[in-house]
C-alpha cells in the first residue's frame, strides 16, 4: 500500500505572519512539504513574483477556472478572489507527499468538507493590538484596507473551533517548531497508519 501525503492547511488572520512562518517552514533543511501556490486576482505587492508567490490572474481568468472546476476551493477576501488549484494538490498527495496550503478561513471550510482527514492549523496573533501593529507596520495597505483586514481578522478568529490545532505566532522559529511537531505526530496517528500494519500482519 502506498502512503498518501497529508493535506496541511495553515490559516490565520491577515497580518499574523502566515507568509513569514510558511517561508520559515520551507527554509528548514529537513522540510518535506510541497507548497501549493494559490491563484489570486489581487495585484502583486512589491517584490512578489508571478508563479512563486501567487499565480496572478484577471477576474475573467479566475471566473473561468471556477467554471471549469479547476479549483479545490476559492474565496473572496477583501475584494479579491483567492483559490487553490485542485490538480496539483491531488497529484502531489497521491505521490505520497504532504501538501501545504496557506489559505483563509472560508476556503479552509471548503477543504474541510472535501478532505475531512486534512490537518488544520490556525496561526493566532498574540493579541489584536499586536495584529494591527503588524498590518500597519507592513505599510502596504491604505487606512480603509487596514480597517477591512482587521474586520476580516475578527471574523476569522471567531471560527477557529473548526481547526485541529492553534499555534500562537509569538516567535517565528517557535511557531515553526510547533507546526513541524504537529505534522510529525499526525504521521503517527493510528487511524492514518493502521491499515498499513494490518496489511503487514496479513503478509505470510
Ligand atoms: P494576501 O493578500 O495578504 O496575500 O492574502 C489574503 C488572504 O488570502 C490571506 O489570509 C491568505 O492566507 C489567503 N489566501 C491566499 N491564498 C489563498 C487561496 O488559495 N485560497 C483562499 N481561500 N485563501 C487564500
Amino acid at each position: 500500500m502506498s502512503d498518501k501525503g497529508i493535506l496541511i492547511v495553515l490559516s490565520g488572520p491577515s497580518g499574523v505572519g502566515k507568509g513569514t512562518v510558511r517561508k520559515a517552514v520551507f527554509s528548514r533543511p529537513d522540510a518535506k512539504f510541497e507548497y501549493s501556490i494559490s491563484m489570486t486576482t489581487r495585484k502583486p505587492r512589491e517584490g512578489e513574483v508571478d508563479g512563486v508567490d501567487y499565480f496572478f490572474k484577471s477576474k475573467e481568468e479566475f471566473e473561468k477556472l471556477i467554471e471549469e472546476g479547476k479549483l479545490l476551493e476559492y474565496a473572496q477576501y477583501v475584494g479579491n478572489y483567492y483559490g487553490t488549484p485542485v490538480d496539483y494538490v491531488k497529484e502531489t498527495l497521491e505521490a505520497g507527499k504532504d501538501v501545504f496550503l496557506e489559505i483563509e478561513v472560508q476556503g479552509a471550510k471548503q477543504v474541510r468538507d472535501k478532505f475531512p482527514d486534512g490537518l488544520f492549523i490556525f496561526l493566532m496573533p498574540p493579541s489584536l493590538d499586536e495584529l494591527r501593529n503588524r498590518i500597519v507596520g507592513r505599510g502596504t495597505e491604505s487606512v480603509d484596507l487596514i480597517h477591512n483586514r482587521m474586520e476580516a481578522a475578527r471574523k476569522e478568529i471567531e471560527l477557529t473551533s473548526m481547526y485541529d490545532y492553534i499555534v500562537v505566532n509569538d516567535d517565528v522559529e517557535r511557531a515553526v517548531d510547533k507546526i513541524n511537531a504537529i505534522v510529525q505526530a499526525e504521521h503517527c496517528r493510528s487511524e492514518r497508519v493502521i491499515d498499513k500494519y494490518i496489511e503487514m500482519l496479513e503478509v505470510k
